[in-house]
């Protein structure tokens, strides 16, 4: 089974990195300003993998 991105909201601090990496599957809350996951991957390529090790507080997990 394909694993899912899981933002952690208590972590994320909002430095849009993640959704300058790859706007299709992230982007920012307008109202939280943190990242949520726009659409999951339909499965997870090395591009994802490095957008998620790029988060500088390590919010972003794959489970
Ligand atoms: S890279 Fe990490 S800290 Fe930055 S917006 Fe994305 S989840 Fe939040």
């Amino acid at each position: 089974m394909t694993k899912k991105i899981v933002i952690n909201q208590d972590k994320c601090i909002g430095c849009n990195t993640c959704p300058l990496l790859d706007p299709n599957h992230f982007e920012l809350d307008q109202n939280t300003y943190k990242a949520k996951v726009k659409k999951q991957p339909e499965k997870i390529t090395d591009d994802i993998q490095n957008t998620i090790a790029s988060c500088p507080v390590g919010a972003i997990t794959l489970e």
